[in-house]
Order: C-alpha cells, then sequence, then structure tokens
C-alpha cells in the first residue's frame, strides 16, 4: 500500500535565516511528485526534512496519520537517491544493493532473491559482480536507484538524480526512473531544477521561490495555466513572453498597436487599466501586415525549429518559435496571436487572471 505524505505549515530556520516559512504540500499516495525552483529556493532543505536529515522548527509532516518529525532517520522507512550516486566504492554492485538489507538482518536466500530482483527492474542484472568504478554514471545511478528500492521503502525521496549525466543518459534514465516508479507504485518525491525533466516525470509538481509555494497542479496545468509571473518564466523554454499591455475602452494596445479584446475578456479585465499578457513562443505567429511589429534581433536554428527574437516597437522583446522549416522569418517583422492562448496577469500582484 503506498502512502501519503502530508506537510502542513512546516517551517525550516538555519540559525537567524528562516528559509521555508510556513509551507503545506500534500503528496498523494503513489504519487510521482516533483519540487520544482531556481536553485536557493528550498527544494533539498524541504527534502531532508521529509526523510530527517534537517530538523523541522515549525509545522508537522506526516506519513498517512502518524506524525513523524520526532522520528529518526533510520526508522522512517524511507529510501533517497542523491545527485552524486553516494554508492560504496569498494563494494560489487549486489553488495552496494544487498547492503541495507543487511543492516536489517534480512536472511541470505530472501536476500539474494530481493536483489536479483530489484536488479532485474533496473536493467544491471548483467553488471552485478563489477565494481563501481567499471560502471557509467547512468549505471552507477542505477545501482543507486536499486539500493534505495530494494528496502522496499513507504517513501522514495530524488535529490537531482540526473544532473550528474550527459543530455542523452538523463532523458534515458528520467524514463527508466518514470518506468520503475509506476512498476512499483511508490510514492516519490523528486527534486529538481529543471524544468523539462519536472515535467516529463511528474504526476504533479510544486514550483517554489524563496521557500514559498507559487503553484501545485499537473504538468500540462501548469504549463497551459501559469499561476503566476514567476510560473510563467520559469516553465517553458523559451519561456513565455510577458508583456506590458493597456486596457483602453473596449480594446488592449502594445506599445503602438491596438487590439480589440473579446466580450468575455473584458469582463475579467474589469476596472484595471494596466495588464501583463503572457504569450507562449510556440503559439505567437510571424505575420508581415500584423498590428504588434517589432524588428528580428536573432534567430536561433536548433534543428527542428528556429526561435526568432524580435524587439517590438514598445521596446519590449518576445520570443517566436517557428517549426516551419520554410518559413520566410527574415521578412517577417510583425506577430499575430489567438486570444485563446493568451494568459492575463495582474500588473501588480503577478497572478493570473484569466
Ligand atoms: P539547489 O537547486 O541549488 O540545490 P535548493 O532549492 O535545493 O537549491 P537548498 O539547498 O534547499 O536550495 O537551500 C535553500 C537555502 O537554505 C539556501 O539559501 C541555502 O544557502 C540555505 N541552506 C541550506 N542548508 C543550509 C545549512 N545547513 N545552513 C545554513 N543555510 C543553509
Amino acid at each position: 500500500m503506498s502512502v501519503a505524505i502530508t506537510i502542513d505549515n512546516v517551517v525550516k530556520r538555519f540559525g537567524k535565516d528562516t528559509i521555508i516559512n510556513g509551507l503545506s504540500v500534500d503528496v498523494r499516495p503513489g504519487e510521482f511528485f516533483t519540487l520544482l525552483g531556481p536553485s536557493g529556493c528550498g527544494k533539498t532543505t524541504l527534502l531532508r526534512m521529509i526523510i530527517g536529515f534537517n530538523s523541522i522548527e515549525g509545522g508537522t509532516i506526516k506519513i498517512d496519520d502518524q506524525i513523524i518529525n520526532d522520528i529518526p532517520t533510520h526508522l522512517r522507512n524511507m529510501g533517497m537517491v542523491f545527485q552524486n550516486y553516494a554508492i560504496f566504492p569498494h563494494m560489487s554492485v549486489k553488495d552496494n544493493v544487498a547492503f541495507g538489507l543487511k543492516n536489517r538482518k534480512v536472511a541470505k536466500e530472501k536476500m539474494n532473491a530481493l536483489v536479483d530482483e530489484i536488479l532485474e527492474t533496473v536493467k544491471i542484472a548483467h553488471l552485478k559482480d563489477r565494481m563501481p568504478t567499471q560502471l557509467s554514471g547512468g549505471q552507477q545511478q542505477r545501482v543507486a536507484l536499486a539500493r534505495a528500492i530494494v528496502i522496499h521503502p513507504q517513501v522514495l525521496l530524488m535529490d537531482e538524480p540526473l544532473s550528474n549525466l550527459d543530455a542523452k543518459l538523463r532523458v534515458e534514465m528520467r524514463n527508466a526512473i518514470k518506468i520503475i516508479q509506476q512498476k512499483i507504485g511508490i510514492t516519490t518525491v523528486y527534486v529538481t531544477h529543471d524544468q523539462v525533466e519536472a515535467m516529463t516525470v511528474a504526476d504533479r509538481i510544486v514550483v517554489l521561490k524563496d521557500g514559498e509555494l507559487q503553484q501545485i497542479a499537473a504538468p500540462d496545468t501548469i504549463y497551459r495555466h501559469p499561476a503566476n509571473t514567476f510560473v510563467a518564466g520559469f516553465i517553458g523554454a523559451p519561456s513565455m513572453n510577458i508583456l506590458k499591455a493597456r486596457f483602453n475602452r473596449d480594446c488592449i494596445c502594445i506599445g503602438k498597436a491596438v487590439l480589440p479584446v473579446p466580450e468575455l475578456w473584458r469582463q475579467v479585465i474589469g476596472q484595471r487599466r494596466d495588464l501583463l499578457l503572457g504569450i507562449r513562443p510556440e503559439h505567437c505567429r510571424l505575420s508581415e501586415d500584423a498590428a504588434v511589429q517589432g524588428s528580428i534581433t536573432y534567430v536561433e536554428n536548433t534543428g527542428n525549429q528556429r526561435t526568432v527574437e524580435l524587439q517590438l516597437e514598445s521596446g519590449e522583446n518576445i520570443s517566436v518559435t517557428v517549426s516551419d522549416r520554410n518559413a520566410d522569418v527574415q521578412n517577417s517583422s510583425g506577430i499575430c496571436f489567438s486570444w485563446d492562448d493568451v494568459s492575463l496577469f495582474d500588473v501588480t500582484s503577478g497572478r493570473n487572471i484569466g
């Protein structure tokens, strides 16, 4: 049976610094839950609070109905995978994986069976007699994963497990981790600052900034309906364009361009004058005769698509992704978009009001 993790109003202080100030998050049983945010926002700190490496200065963390604040790490029944693998260099693959079982005094026959089974699951059974120095980074991370899950923990915690791998291996391993997690159905909390990684593996993502929750939702919701301008800017590469706009009677002005606004939008905008519009680069189209005009400053070709950077007449910069290989980007200096694809943010709070 998978367990739920309830993080309720938790506080973390290091000396006088408050890193997390009253954060509440629920992780559902069997869920692949990702903590995402920029460097220093408190992701690792929270993960270490869950496993018990960090003290908790306020609030509670529960596994199902049990408060675990004061339960020592070795009694929490959690497995953890670290960025630097942290496997024992002097032990073979199978001894590394058996380590936790030996500590728990599991009988030899049962131990061997469990080790064999888990090595099959993470697809390194053929490497079981090798030493860590004879393994690639991806294989070492599979050993670390096998070692964490062989003890059948209630919770699997992973702290940027793919950061030390090259780009191709990262993709391969993130798919492998997702498949293994689904197979064993273990409640998993995964830390990353890589939004693509979070989007691809997570059932739900919590986006943190300075220890504060910005949004908690499924990846698709976070992508399509970012809760505020911070999330909008953090998710997606290139990130969402945020443009200053002014609402005037029935129109929105972006620089000199005046665009009529659908009725529904007028109700949402209400009494506001100044607004921020969020438009994903892939939802913008280049067009010669569009109302919003600018000049192209840069074109980046990534093979499958081009990203065109424009400076608008208002002075703001905007990115447009073009996937049509034959499109003539050099002679198109205007952009157009559909209102259906636009997010609307309050200019003061940055909150999504659309
Ligand atoms: P990264 O992606 O860079 O690992 P993170 O989001 O995981 O970042 P944390 O490692 O949780 O960030 O750190 C959050 C803040 O807490 C940082 O400002 C960090 O300097 C501070 N911090 C972390 N551990 C300690 C500690 N033991 N003592 C004092 N400050 C700490």
